[in-house]
């Protein structure tokens, strides 16, 4: 017992430490904006990571999670986010819940965000973990992505975290005028563009922010998991 309890204050020694490295690391990186950095270091990221990676959580990585996919790393969760420049009025969707981190982070800074996962296993563990964190503005359907959320439709942000050659296109439809749409394209296995797209006066414009690697969209619910 005295053993367990020196390991536990161990880890959130190391921990603690970690986070704030990861904090200076991410602004001397050239993430500038207050409300990002604070969201950053309001979401635990060892939450949203497998047990045994909870002493890497803060490392710049991104690391794998069920179903065979990953956890964004930290460096482009708050480059994306940045660049969304998502407002505490705004309603926001995002394509590919994973772990439910930056679906998190997003929550922390939205009114209103659905993220959607096409494996039942994840987005059940990503329910529960921004239950924990009382992220109660969060909804996480089980379905593709690729339609949006037409129910919830028009969202002032979208991101999608899974990468595609095309940007589905009831996405630019569910997008609100003078809105941003942000995702990873190019080739499903390989690296792709990250790209901030802007509509304004139904006219949309594509800026490409740096190079990225995110695991593909896939389409259809998947099956069994
Ligand atoms: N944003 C996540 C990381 C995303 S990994 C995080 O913060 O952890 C990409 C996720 O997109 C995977 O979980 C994958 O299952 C999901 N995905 C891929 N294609 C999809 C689709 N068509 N609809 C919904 N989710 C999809």
């Amino acid at each position: 017992m005295a053993d367990r309890n020196r390991r536990d204050e161990e880890f959130e020694r190391k921990n603690a430490e970690a986070r704030m490295e990861f904090l200076l690391s991410l602004r001397s990186r050239g993430i500038r904006d207050l409300k990002v950095l604070r969201a950053l270091e309001q979401v635990p990221r060892e939450i949203f990571v497998e047990a045994e990676h909870a002493n890497v959580a803060y490392a710049d990585q991104a690391l794998p999670i069920d179903c065979g996919q990953t956890i964004s790393q930290p460096f482009v969760v708050a480059t994306m986010t940045e660049a969304l420049d998502v407002g505490p009025q705004h309603k926001v969707l995002e394509l590919g819940t994973g772990s439910g981190y930056q679906a998190a982070i997003l929550g922390m800074l939205a009114k209103w965000v659905v993220t959607i996962e096409r494996y039942r296993t994840l987005a059940d563990l990503a329910s529960a973990r921004l239950r924990v964190l009382g992220l109660k503005n969060v909804t996480v359907r089980v379905a593709d992505g690729s339609f949006g959320a037409p129910d919830e439709a028009p969202f002032d942000r979208i991101i999608v975290t899974a990468a595609t050659e095309a940007v589905p296109s009831p996405l630019f439809d569910q997008l609100a005028d003078n809105g941003r749409l942000i995702a990873p394209v190019g080739p499903k296995a390989g690296v792709q563009a990250l790209r901030l797209f802007t509509k304004s006066g139904g006219k949309i414009d594509h800026l490409d922010l740096m190079s990225v690697r995110f695991v593909p969209l896939v389409e259809g619910k998947a099956v069994a998991l």
